[in-house]
């Protein structure tokens, strides 16, 4: 312990009405099973603008976040670790899985924080400080080593979005044998898009927007269509009047959702992904007649994120590539106005930029 670094640091925190409050706090100690981080990038999340940059809201279950320094998907550099960490030392480069569970139920025990229904759940941003400062106090429960070849901010785009476009591939059992339909190409549908490539598969993509299309093309989807009234027409040409092994809803819309399962195949499989809303549709002609599979997906695990590093390391994937703005730490008020105009990409805070 006492190590060399800085002992006041700038963070950012979310008090609510669209604004981002910074404030200079003494830096944190890592407790017993905890690492001390060095931020190196941090990105901005959908949930964020949803729940806590506008208002802070009550709809994730009666989560608390006032007070906290904001950010749930960060990534870093150990500068210090705590007793009893053999796992991590000094310079390891990690990102954080952005939930802490209980720790002892069966949902942690699988690795799925996400899920854990205890009191002792905190995630990173919400409950507990997050990503957006100079430096942040992780369990080493939900650090992940990041490989060489992954970047910080790779390792920040993992740590949520790409984390959960990999459990619904994994979910549908995504392989080369499959052409992937994402329907909407926001951050989590771009993501889905990268890793169904890196799995092999074929790639749709749709949306109504043309930025997000154009980006889509760039990261290698094979079609790209335009979210109208003729794009179920489209995706049967492309596929033969057969339509597709697999349809994964992003856009979180009732008609994005519906028509997933009005383009899947005969035993074709379903995820949903996209949050909010609803759908209403006839089970006899969409689900049971053509014997669907409809999953519901929700984050990932920790074994899979895991799993999630080592596969892009292995396929050569960055996925800062879905980044279209980066700011420095100082700059994280602007970062939220423009990613809160809905026409970004990813964006991320970049503590490396000045
Ligand atoms: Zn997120
Ligand atoms: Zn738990």
């Amino acid at each position: 312990m006492g190590k060399e670094y800085k002992k006041i640091m700038l963070g950012m925190k979310l008090p609510g009405g669209a604004r981002v409050q910074s404030v200079t706090v003494e830096v944190p100690e890592p407790g017993p099973g905890q690492v001390l981080l060095k931020m190196k990038a941090a990105s901005l999340c959908g949930s964020d603008l949803k729940y806590i940059y506008y208002e802070h809201t009550d709809k994730t279950g009666g989560a608390r976040y006032d007070n906290v320094i904001a950010g749930h998907e960060p990534s870093g550099q150990v500068v210090d670790v705590g007793e009893g960490v053999l796992d991590f030392k000094e310079g390891d480069r990690v990102l954080v899985y952005h939930i802490q569970g209980c720790g002892y139920c069966d949902e942690c025990r699988k690795g799925f924080f996400i899920n854990c229904q205890n009191p002792e759940r905190r995630a990173y941003g919400w409950q507990r400080d997050g990503a957006l400062a100079e430096y942040m106090v992780a369990d080493v429960s939900t650090c992940i080593h990041l490989p060489d070849f992954l970047t910080y901010e790779d390792g920040a785009m993992v740590s949520c979005g790409f984390g959960t476009a990999y459990q619904g591939l994994l979910r549908a059992d995504v392989s080369g044998d499959d052409r992937v339909l994402v329907m909407g190409l926001g951050p989590v549908g771009q993501a889905a898009v990268m890793l169904a490539k890196g799995l092999g598969a074929e790639v749709i993509g749709v949306d109504i927007s043309e930025e997000r299309m154009a980006m889509a093309e760039k990261i290698g989807c094979d079609a790209v269509y335009q979210g109208d009234e003729s794009v179920i027409e489209k995706i049967m040409a492309y596929t033969g009047g057969k339509g597709v092994e697999v349809a994964v809803d992003c856009s979180g819309s009732s008609v994005g959702r519906h028509r997933c399962l009005e383009a899947a195949a005969m035993w074709g499989r379903v995820v949903f992904l996209g949050e909010q809303g609803t759908v209403t549709f006839e089970p006899s002609p969409l689900l049971l007649h053509k014997n669907l599979t409809l999953h519901g997906s929700w984050v990932t695990s920790m074994a899979n994120m895991e799993k999630l590093v080592h596969f892009l390391a292995r396929k050569k994937i960055h996925p800062n590539e879905i980044i279209t703005h980066r700011f420095a730490l100082k700059d994280t008020e602007e970062a939220y106005r423009v990613f809160a105009t809905g026409k970004t990409g990813k964006v991320c805070v970049n503590m490396e930029m000045e």
